[in-house]
């Protein structure tokens, strides 16, 4: 069979072939599945209006035209997937317990403590830190490792184990949420009581429920004059947050973080809550899983890790990879400075030994040997490095896709988080979309978070955990902001009329909010002389008269001021005797409009461009 070409251009045999790429391949990538000459794909998109270069990473817009180009079926694999994949490769797998029911044994629950600033999320940790001194080991937490374990009694003799993430504020929670890491169990919701519910208090509490997770609250500085703690819980009925006392599900703890109130209650309820809501066991006989919590340079020892043992059991000597860094577990310390030999599930261990600093929120594994771990390590560094490419060019969730992720079943909400200059405009818009109806109901608006001010990087990691969509009104991001959503590929739209923001998203959600293009002149040449070739057909000696002429891009043929044939594409552009890429204004050229041979002295060629409208 012959194969198939395009403008002159001989396309590669793939038909009917099925080839597999990571999101943010290149063409060099692609020609690699399908034993192809790179080069030869460029010219394929430069025929398709598409200036692409071999090595560039690319959207999977441009993998799916190619491959429809190409007859060939395409499979865009996620980061996820790439990883799960990665690590079969070796014969490994993360994220679910070896073995079956009977190898399960109950483990601590993971817990962390978000609230508004000067609630006493700090206070709180550190009298939870004391605590465990008087109920134990000598010498006490000396050691800030980002994590500790403490001892409550729930009622029972048995003591047990709670693991404490040892940074307060959701946005460690949230930023670890956003990598793909869900490591806490459960949230402390500390308000005080003598200020109550506060804005971060709400995003607090968006942020636990986004995510899943039992809520229980600390109502803190009950030692306070003015501390009003029914009050606080009669706000956060409010919040779907109702108290036991109040017949809901919710365990609220009255505590002073100073005076040591209340903390072994609030042990006790975090003991509860998890027995009653969660089913807390992994396999601690099995080579160790689980997530960064923190890492950093240290002068002396190099990287050090502190890591979360969320399955099996991580021995000194072990060799680990922790997302794109890799070593062996030379000395393992936990939070009182003790050196161990073994952490079983939910234990947190600060681990010596890396050969370059994790992030927060990488998973990692315990592997066979060195050699795994360093080559795991290293392929996951290069696809990061190409994913991050990729992400900076397209949004992963934006009203103008919504569309394809409700066909693809993928979704079918939209998530909203809006920011506005003052409660009442967000209060408005707020109700003015959730009154979008959409024809047959599939879709749903849901808003998971809302506030006044500037759009934080905090919003930004919310959204980008959630796939949300964050809708600015009359406020603006700020530069750090900015860049994380860029990094991340959050979309973030700017309104300052309530009614366009309701009609873009209401377009949106039926589907009707298509990328715009507009043609883009690029220039024209008037015909001087045509010659024919053999090999080529008729090549027409022009003269440029405006702008510039580029190889591959479209073009018309105009004759007496009438379009002769508006779909051409400059197959071939010679300046003398060379190829050249581009002729501008003032040059002579040789254009070759692939099959189309009907030109004429004075025929004018005009070539141009479809470029995306950027939306006002
Ligand atoms: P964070 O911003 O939530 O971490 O709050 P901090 O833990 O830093 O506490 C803020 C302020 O509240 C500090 O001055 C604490 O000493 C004070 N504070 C925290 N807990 C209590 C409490 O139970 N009672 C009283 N009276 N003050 C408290």
């Amino acid at each position: 069979m012959q194969a198939p070409s395009i403008g002159g251009v001989q396309l590669p045999r793939g038909q009917g072939q099925t080839v597999r790429l990571p999101r943010g391949s290149s063409l060099t990538d692609f020609a690699e599945k399908i034993g192809a000459n790179p080069a030869s794909l460029v010219a394929v998109m430069m025929h398709l209006g598409e200036m692409v270069t071999a090595t560039q990473s690319v959207g999977d817009e441009t993998l799916e035209l190619l491959a429809q180009e190409l007859n060939v079926v395409v499979e865009i694999v996620s980061p996820e997937d790439e990883d799960r994949e990665l690590l079969e490769t070796f014969d490994l797998s993360w994220g679910e317990d070896e073995g079956g029911e009977e190898d399960l044994v109950i483990r601590p629950p993971v817990v962390t403590v978000m609230g508004h600033v000067d609630h006493g999320k700090t206070k709180l940790l550190d009298a939870i830190r004391n605590e465990n001194v008087a109920s134990g080991e000598a010498g006490g937490i000396t050691q800030h490792i980002g994590a500790y374990q403490v001892m409550a009694h729930a009622g029972e003799d048995k003591e047990r184990r709670i693991t404490f993430i040892d940074t307060p504020g959701h946005e460690a929670f949230t930023s670890m949420r956003a990598r793909g890491a869900q490591v806490t169990d459960i949230a402390i919701l500390v308000v005080a009581a003598d200020d109550g519910v506060k804005p971060q208090t709400i995003e607090a509490l968006n942020h636990a429920q986004a995510a899943g997770v039992p809520i229980v609250v600390a109502v803190n500085k009950i030692d306070k004059e003015g501390a009003d703690p029914a009050k606080v819980r009669g706000q956060l009925t409010e919040y779907g947050l109702v108290a036991e006392e109040y017949g809901g599900d919710t365990m609220f703890v009255d505590i002073s973080a100073k005076q040591h109130l209340g903390i072994e209650e609030l042990l006790d309820a975090v003991i509860l809550t998890a027995d009653a809501s969660l089913d807390l066991r992994a396999n601690p006989v099995q080579d160790a899983q689980g997530v960064a919590i923190e890492a950093h340079l240290d002068r002396g020892r190099g990287p050090v890790a502190t890591v979360l043992v969320q399955r099996g059991t991580l021995r000194a000597g072990d060799s680990i990879v922790c997302g794109d860094a890799f070593g062996r577990v030379r000395v393992m310390l936990d939070e009182h400075g003790n050196t161990l030999t073994e952490a079983g599930p939910a234990r947190p261990v600060m681990v010596v030994g890396l050969t370059s600093v994790p992030g927060a929120g990488d998973n990692f594994l315990v592997v066979s040997e060195d050699r795994v771990a360093r080559q795991i390590a290293e392929r996951r560094e290069a696809r990061e490095r190409n994913a991050q490419l990729a992400r900076q060019r397209k949004p992963r969730f934006s009203l103008e896709n919504i569309q394809e992720a409700l066909a693809a079943g993928q979704r079918d909400e939209l998530l909203l988080i809006i920011k506005g200059d003052v409660s009442g405009s967000v209060e408005a818009l707020e109700d003015a979309l959730l009154k979008i109806e959409v024809p047959g109901d599939e879709v749903h608006l849901r808003v998971i978070h809302r506030g006044v001010g500037a759009i934080t990087e905090s919003d930004v990691s919310l959204a980008a955990a959630s796939d949300a969509i964050i809708v600015g009104f009359n406020v603006r991001a700020e530069g750090k902001s900015r860049e994380a959503a860029d990094r991340e590929g959050v979309e973030i739209r700017f309104y300052s009329v309530i009614y366009q923001a309701i009609e873009e998203i209401e377009a949106g959600l039926k589907g009707m909010l298509k990328p715009e293009y507009e043609e883009v002149q690029l220039g024209t040449a008037e015909v001087r002389a045509t010659f024919s070739s053999s090999k080529f057909g008729t090549i027409a000696g022009c003269m440029v008269r405006t702008g510039l002429i580029r190889r591959g891009t479209k073009g018309r043929l105009i004759r007496d001021g009438a379009v002769v044939q508006p779909n051409l594409t400059i197959d071939s552009l010679r300046r003398e005797k060379d190829d050249a890429t581009e002729v501008r204004e003032g040059f002579e050229c040789g254009i070759n409009l692939g099959s189309f041979n009907d030109i004429k002295v004075d025929d004018v060629i005009e070539t141009f461009e479809m470029r995306e409208k950027p939306r006002a």
